[in-house]
């Protein structure tokens, strides 16, 4: 069971932002792997109050998590920082300095602290990252596809134990299963300094083989390709990018596997284009119809609108249709579709064409070309922000 972010923070749900940040600074300071290597528990606690964190601080997410709780959150690509150092966390997310007031006062006080390797020190598989291209109306609703990437995937033969058959894995004598070794220091009468290092015999796994899988030499890993489905959200953006956890390359025996990271890049499309969350398409009419009047069909991207044009329709009018353009990515509701028309003029006029415009030119006079509102309002009604 996931435990509610506020209560992973331990924070009133009315916090503010300020309110949310010193708490997750509280508990990284207490739990980050890299400072707290005698809790076991401190890795998965960190990891805890780094999600909620993400969540909570982030406007859109925090409002998504308050009305639909873990659900909201589906298929909503966070800001990743598990892999950070101590420093480096505390370098992007609360300014620098931090980190090393801290460790001085600790010091002074002749506390201990650690630096260096990771909890069950064994370095996690790795991150893929991959690309994929989509058509506009894929990225406005939403599509599941599948990417081919070559990583590493548990051994077939010792199914990722890196034992061989019939023979198991046990813990390291060395480091007696922690995967990580201490190397204490005296910092003369500012107590002492504690390095952690990977273990060397089981290279942080924490367990060794007596007997290695001969498939894969003992590292539980084969290089192969292998096939991800990717749940695009519906409302995603060009530039945008994805973060599929545990989906990247297998870690090998007592680590854990990367991320895949997908970015995703949305081919242009030649009738609409999209501004924010609207959608804008060029509605292409003729002269005579935009003259006389006309009902059009606009092909939508979910569906076809019909489109009635009044008689003297002039360029760049615009027609709006509310909650018909892209869907708020992991929010809720739509932009609109706005129809800006676009009046196409005739081109290789044969003689009786252009003797017939004529005529209607000496027919026509000046009120006929009243205009009505500023060309340029009405095209920026559409591009506003
Ligand atoms: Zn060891
Ligand atoms: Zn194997």
């Amino acid at each position: 069971m996931k435990r509610d972010y506020y209560d992973v923070l331990g924070v009133d749900r009315d916090a503010d932002e300020p309110a949310i940040k010193k708490a997750f600074r509280k508990l990284a300071r207490q739990f980050h792997p890299d400072v707290n290597t005698d809790d076991p528990e401190a890795e998965a606690k960190f990891k805890e109050a780094a999600e909620a964190y993400e969540v909570l601080s982030d406007a859109d997410s925090r409002a998504a998590y308050d009305h639909y709780g873990f659900a909201g959150l589906k298929g909503r690509s966070v800001p990743d920082f598990s892999g950070f150092g101590f420093s480096d966390l505390f370098d992007a997310f609360f300014g620098g300095g931090d980190m090393f007031g801290s460790v001085l006062r600790d010091a002074a006080r002749g506390g201990a602290w650690a630096a260096g390797g990771g909890p069950g020190a064994a370095p996690r598989g790795e991150d893929l990252h991959v690309t994929i291209e989509l058509e506009l109306r894929d990225a406005v609703f939403g599509v599941t596809r599948e990417v081919e990437v070559k990583a590493d995937v548990a051994c077939e033969s010792c199914r990722g134990t890196g034992a061989a058959a019939g023979t198991g894995r046990e813990s390291c004598p060395q480091c007696r299963g922690s995967g990580r070794v201490r190397e204490v220091s005296s910092l003369g009468g500012f107590g002492q300094f504690v390095r952690t290092s990977t273990c060397p015999v089981c290279r942080g796994q924490g367990t060794i083989v007596q007997q290695p899988c001969e498939t894969c030499r003992g590292t539980g890993k084969q290089r192969r390709k292998k096939t991800i489905k990717v749940e695009v959200p519906a409302g995603i953006d060009d530039g945008q990018r994805l973060r599929l956890t545990g989906e990247g390359g297998a870690g090998g025996p007592g680590a854990r596997p990367g991320d895949l990271y997908v970015l995703v890049r949305v081919n242009a499309d030649d009738r609409v284009v999209r501004e924010g969350n609207d959608l804008i398409y060029r509605l292409d009419v003729t002269m005579v119809d935009a003259a006389l009047g006309a009902k059009l069909k606009v092909p939508a991207l979910d569906g076809d609108i019909d489109v009635t044009l009044a008689p003297g329709t002039q360029p760049g009018e615009v027609k709006v249709y509310r909650n018909r353009g892209v869907p708020v990515l992991n929010g809720y509701g739509r932009g609109d579709l706005k129809v800006l028309v676009n009046v196409t003029v005739p081109r290789h006029l044969t003689d009786e064409q252009r003797e017939l415009l004529e005529r209607l030119d000496q027919l026509l006079s000046a009120k006929n070309y009243e205009a009505d509102e500023s060309f340029f309002d009405k095209v920026r009604s559409v591009f506003h922000q």
